[in-house]
């Protein structure tokens, strides 16, 4: 703890933390000791974790990367991060995000972004999104671990981009209770750590039944970290053709080959496959995902969290809400919002928000028919490397970005992102492994080989 304190000091200029919560972390660490010497710990026990800022943390400011919550002291604890504290982990702070989780780049925070510790040269890099600061403290040693939160490739992508591991679990393997909401039905908790044993350990003592969300599955959490053996042999990986996509850069094909190679040598069998609906998942996922935020942020109203614009005599209700939404959110939330109320609107219903739900369907079966022949499905974890700031001004080359991480999310499969090579510009690549629901522990044991 007292290390990544210092850490955490030492890397401000990289703009990772939102709410540093040193005093907290210190007497955290002082009952992990206790819990050391008395016997009573388990492997995260005086962990340092560093908190992505949309998961509520009691009486520790949460501002989920917007403005409109600032000042939100939540009065309770998310289910994930109490069951972190309760295995022993110690919380170092609230890390920066895209606001409300929007975006692939964390350009998009109020608070600023956050600069990834890989620099290409003399050039600054995003650290990816939404969880950028989470991947940051990682990748620049402040924390061995992080959580994160995962709605079209959140912690997949920004991993990739830092060189780190991160994990997005089935979705209903982990509460979301008290997290801040982004788009519900595809929302997952998960961890970023160095290793992929770190991310076995700290998943299972992240994840489990809550009744405090109706969607959390009531399931055993098996051993994540027994599960990694080192033993694929028979086991049957899937290369998708689909996401041989038009302009993939050469280094990531031939990172991706490589990695097939490395699965034969190790007795894996690989297999050609196909998931015919692939094009349609990120017009999908920009349709379903936009049209449940847009519902989601509705409660942000200048009544009942954080801030309110200031109001001039004769305003009324209507010029709270109006005023305090447009102070309140950033251009990407906006956006979002309109395009969520457009797809839901009466007239257009059914010709964008009802066709997603049903391609969303078809992307799920295109999986199911994917597991009657393999065990595991690879691809590279996003397009390219890192990106300069404002390299993307254009929200669709943004979005264009999260192509191979949001079949699996619209899914809800779990996925995880390993580094497996150096772009020419010295940049960490990923690749993506996704596995069937609730079967994290083949993911983790294939990375795990891999890694
Ligand atoms: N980049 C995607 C988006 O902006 C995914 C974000 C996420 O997973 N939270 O919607």
């Amino acid at each position: 703890t007292m290390a990544s304190l210092k850490a955490m000091d030492e890397a401000r200029s990289l703009n990772i933390f939102i709410t540093e919560t040193p005093e907290r972390a210190l007497a955290m660490a002082e009952s992990a000791d206790a819990s050391l010497k008395a016997g009573t710990h388990s492997p995260m026990t005086g962990i340092p974790v560093a908190v992505k800022d949309l998961f509520c943390t009691k009486g520790v400011r949460t501002t989920a990367g917007s403005r409109i919550l600032d000042p939100f002291i939540p009065t309770y604890e998310s289910t994930v991060t109490a069951n972190l504290w309760q295995a022993g982990a110690v919380m170092l702070g609230k890390v920066n995000m895209d606001e409300f989780a929007m975006g692939s780049s964390n350009e998009t925070s109020y608070y600023g972004s956050v600069i990834n510790p890989w620099r290409a040269g003399d050039v600054q890099t995003v650290p990816g999104g939404s969880s950028g600061g989470s991947v940051a403290a990682v990748a620049a040693r402040i924390s061995p671990c992080a959580t994160g939160t995962d709605t079209g490739g959140s912690i997949r992508q920004p991993a990739a981009f830092t060189g780190t591991v991160g994990l997005k679990p089935t979705y209903g393997r982990c509460s979301r209770f008290g997290m801040v909401a982004f788009a519900s039905s595809l929302d997952q908790a998960g961890p970023i750590a160095r290793s992929v044993r770190d991310c076995a350990i700290m998943l299972g003592a992240m994840a489990g039944y809550d009744q405090k969300d109706s969607t959390c599955v009531n399931t055993p959490v098996p051993d994540y970290e027994a599960a990694l053996s080192g033993d694929i042999r028979g086991l049957k990986i899937g290369i998708p053709r689909e996401y041989r996509v038009d302009g993939m850069s050469s280094e990531i094909d031939a990172m991706w080959q490589k990695a097939m190679d490395w699965l034969k040598d190790a007795g894996a069998e690989i297999v050609e496959i196909s998931l015919p609906h692939t094009h349609f998942a990120l017009p999908t996922y920009y349709i379903v995902a936009p049209a449940e935020a847009s519902s989601n942020l509705a409660r942000y109203d200048g009544v009942r969290y954080g801030f309110r614009a200031a109001l001039e005599a004769g305003d009324g209700l209507t010029e709270l809400y109006e005023k305090t939404r447009a102070e309140g959110f950033g251009d990407e939330v906006k956006r979002r919002i309109l395009m969520g109320t457009y797809v839901l609107s009466a007239g257009y219903y059914d010709a964008y928000y009802l066709k997603a739900q049903k391609l969303r369907t078809l992307i799920a079966d295109d999986f199911a028919h994917a597991w009657q022949k393999v065990d595991a499905i690879l691809t590279p974890t996003a397009p390219s490397a890192a990106f300069a700031f404002g390299s993307k001004p254009d929200p669709l080359a943004m979005y264009m970005n999260d192509v191979f991480t949001v079949p699996a999310s619209l899914a809800g499969l779990p996925g995880i992102s390993i580094p497996a090579a150096l772009s020419a510009d010295g940049l960490p690549l990923g690749l993506q492994l996704l596995g069937r629901a609730f079967d994290e522990a083949t993911v983790l044991k294939i990375a795990d080989v891999m890694e």
